[in-house]
């Protein structure tokens, strides 16, 4: 099966991973994902401000995906919107479950997502920058997260759709996971499949996210290699 972009069907478009790119947040991640341009960026933990963001037990996350204007063929009418509240909700509930809250009570952390361009598979990609800009700002947690969309075109399994191939595709199943011990922490899926072949899926998605995770692993050690001086 050949894709419209030449790509076999367990090739993830190119990934290109940037850690540490902004002066002035704490932490930072500029992804390119095939035609998908993210940044992210994290400040904190740093004090709560009021009632609204204070919790005396952990500190309070807060994720911001954005997409921009200019991100998508047609002008994105700004600011939020109900897929990009649902998609930094969910966002956010995934990290809260590897982020060590609790070792930073009375505190804020706040995760924002910058949609530069995007060409399908934003949340994923999100999600994986976002991971790396916790990491960058020095942030205890579980580990790190990668996330990989996967579908079914003519009945073939498909990694990481783009937006042509959106259209095209028996269902759209965005997986994130654990990168060292695998553990899924986002599943979401639209679109038709059975539950036996779903099992198959997920087993497909893991050796997908493997990929994206071993490219973090790169970008981490560049960045904190120099940094060290052991590279
Ligand atoms: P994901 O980006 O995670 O795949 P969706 O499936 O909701 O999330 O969106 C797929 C793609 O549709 C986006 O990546 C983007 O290319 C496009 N898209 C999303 N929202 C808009 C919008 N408001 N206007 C134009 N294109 C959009």
């Amino acid at each position: 099966m050949k894709r419209h972009d030449g790509r076999a069907p367990e090739q993830l478009r190119d990934i290109n991973i940037q850690v540490g790119v902004l002066k002035n947040a704490d932490g930072s991640c500029y992804l390119e994902w095939g035609k998908n341009k993210i940044m992210a960026a994290v400040y904190g933990p740093r004090p709560s401000m009021g009632r609204w963001d204070y919790n005396p037990f952990r500190a309070v996350l807060n994720f911001r995906y954005n997409m921009a204007p200019f991100s998508v063929e047609e002008r994105k009418r700004p600011g939020p919107d109900r897929r990009s509240i649902e998609i930094s909700k969910v966002l956010r509930e995934a990290l809260e479950k590897i982020v060590f809250l609790d070792y930073f009570p009375r505190t804020r952390i706040d995760v924002f997502v910058e949609v530069l361009q995007a060409d399908a598979g934003t949340r994923c990609a999100s999600l994986t920058a976002a991971s790396l800009a916790l990491a960058d700002a020095g942030i205890p947690m579980k580990g790190i997260v990668a996330a990989c969309a996967l579908g079914r075109i003519d009945g073939t399994i498909v990694y990481d759709l783009d937006k042509t191939e959106e259209e095209l595709t028996d269902f759209d199943l965005p997986v994130g996971i654990l990168g060292h011990n695998e553990h899924v922490v986002l599943l979401q899926m639209d679109g038709k499949v059975s539950v036996d072949d779903l099992k198959e899926i997920l087993k497909k998605a893991i050796e997908a996210n493997k990929i994206v995770y071993e490219k973090q692993k790169e970008a981490l050690r560049r960045k904190f290699g120099e940094v060290n001086g052991t590279e």
